[in-house]
């Protein structure tokens, strides 16, 4: 099966025990649950497997450096997709990571043709939104790909090494852009070792994104572990970057995926409030024909884009979670009661973050360097 980083591939449920076997992703099991238990997205199994955590925890327990390192295509504003994976690195930050987030202009140039000086302001605009989500300047490295020579160069180091049926592989054909952009994100997945010197990494995905994953270890392998002169290796011993995989969050509709091109599948931070709840309000449930089979037979809270948006993003109580889904598969919680708290927690929380993030602009513009 091939997963396309740049279109989001619809991923069924049943897929995901596919892609762990044949990717060789490792679940979650208790022991790294337990380890990571204030990581809530691993406490809750949105985070349902990864690479290397095991090195990660090695790392914390002996108080040496390592780092979590994301970023974001500055294309649009922030939406619960890129909400969740800007949560996580917040997460790891918090856990003692030195965080590392790339603004991917590059790739919003490669892939939906938004020019340098066009992605400044979505840039600005998505900076302001993860520091309001608690990111801390003062712990972390931003950059922008178009600005950053390291990362290009780790980009031109590697492409020796890179053959295209190699990406067509990884990738199914594609622009050369696309290619490109995905070398450059090789770079960027790097940059704290190249920066730093050699240390664990985590990088926090979406499983769409795991072809730069293997696409990143394959070529760490091949190019910092093994690089050797005369016998000698040359090039310091480099950490495989290590990866977190969450579910993708499908549509909240019921559409099969989050799209511009199905306006209720998703909600960004900066539409009216009115919105916001028009589209809450119309989410796909797992909740039955009516009250009477409601109470009767339960509700299905694990198909339910009410209760998966609370579980991913809106909803801090674990135990007010736990009780909700118990009492919804007694057929105690209805729909229009559910959704009606959830549009409150909804509109509360964005209320605040705009708050947050309208006071934290000109920092974003700051750490950018853009005017
Ligand atoms: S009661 Fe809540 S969790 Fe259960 S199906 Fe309805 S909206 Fe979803």
């Amino acid at each position: 099966m091939k997963i396309d980083p740049w279109s989001s591939s619809n991923i069924l449920e049943e897929d995901y025990l596919r892609l762990i076997e044949e990717f060789g992703i490792e679940t979650i099991k208790d022991l790294t649950r337990e380890r990571f238990k204030d990581n809530k997205f691993i406490r809750r199994k949105v985070i349902f497997g990864h690479r290397d955590l095991g090195i990660i925890y090695k790392a914390i327990e002996e108080d040496k450096p390592w780092a979590v390192m994301s970023g974001i295509k500055p294309s649009g504003p922030f939406h619960l997709g890129t909400m969740t994976t800007a949560l996580e690195i917040v997460e790891f930050q918090k856990m003692g990571a030195k965080a590392y987030y790339g603004i991917a202009d590059i790739e919003s140039w490669e892939d939906n043709g938004i020019p340098y000086d066009e992605a400044e302001e979505f840039a600005v605009d998505n900076m302001a939104d993860i520091l309001a989500l608690g990111l801390n300047p003062d712990k972390a490295y931003i950059w922008r790909q178009s600005e950053e020579p390291l990362v290009k160069d780790v980009c031109f180091k590697v492409s020796r090494l890179v053959t295209q049926n190699m990406l067509n592989a990884i990738y199914g054909e594609k622009t050369f852009g696309l290619y490109l952009a995905a070398l450059v994100q090789v770079g960027d997945i790097l940059l704290p070792q190249v920066k730093e010197g050699p240390q664990p990494t985590v990088i926090p995905v979406g499983i769409d994104q795991d072809p730069h994953i293997r696409l990143t270890r394959d070529l760490t392998r091949r190019y910092y572990k093994e690089k050797k002169e005369d016998g000698q290796i040359i090039q310091e011993d480099f950490f495989l970057p290590g990866a977190t995989y969450h579910k993708l969050l499908p549509g909240l509709d019921g559409s099969e995926k989050m799209s511009k091109r199905f306006p209720n599948s998703y909600f960004t931070f900066n539409e009216s409030l009115d919105s916001i709840e028009k589209k809450i309000r119309g989410a796909m449930t797992g909740g039955r024909k009516n009250k009477e089979m409601q109470e009767e037979l339960g509700g299905e809270p694990q198909k339910c884009m009410i209760y998966k948006i609370l579980m991913y993003l809106f909803e801090e109580d674990d135990e007010k979670l736990a009780q909700d889904f118990e009492e919804c598969i007694k057929g105690e919680l209805l729909c229009g009661e559910h959704k009606r708290e959830c549009v409150e927690k909804v509109l509360s929380y964005v209320k605040e973050h705009r708050k947050r993030k309208e006071k934290l602009i000109d920092k974003a513009r700051e750490i950018l360097k853009i005017e």
